[in-house]
């Protein structure tokens, strides 16, 4: 098994993990961008978004819940933002498919 975020969810690479459940797994990202920014990372290995199947669509949606109970728990009232970087030109640096929770100041848009 090759897949970083694979290790980090079956606890090979320790992490600080903030949420855990049959479906997924979410750490605080080692290199945070905002005061609060927490990973979710489905248990399955699904490379990243544009690879997800018609059978993923459950998971697809309880990831999106799960990074708005994640917003809760951390007190993100004001609002936060979710990405999911998607291939080399949208940013994604993982091959495994996550959801970035971004929160705790206010967020820019146009993002870079
Ligand atoms: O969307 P992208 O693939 O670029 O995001 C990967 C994220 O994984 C980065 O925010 C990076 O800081 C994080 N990371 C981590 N722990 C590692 C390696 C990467 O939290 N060991």
């Amino acid at each position: 098994m090759s897949c970083l975020f694979c290790k980090i969810v079956e606890g090979s690479i320790p992490s600080a993990g903030v949420y855990q459940d049959d479906e997924c797994y979410a750490f605080a990202d080692i290199n945070p961008q905002a005061p609060v920014h927490v990973l979710v990372v489905p248990r399955k290995h699904i490379v990243s978004l544009a690879e997800a199947a018609a059978d993923d669509r459950g998971l697809l949606g309880h990831l999106h819940w799960v990074a708005a109970e994640i917003a809760r728990t951390k007190g993100l009232a004001k609002g936060y933002r979710v990405v999911v970087n998607i291939g080399e030109d949208g940013g994604q640096t993982v091959d495994h498919l996550h959801l970035h929770v971004l929160g705790g100041r206010p967020m820019h848009w146009p993002p870079g």
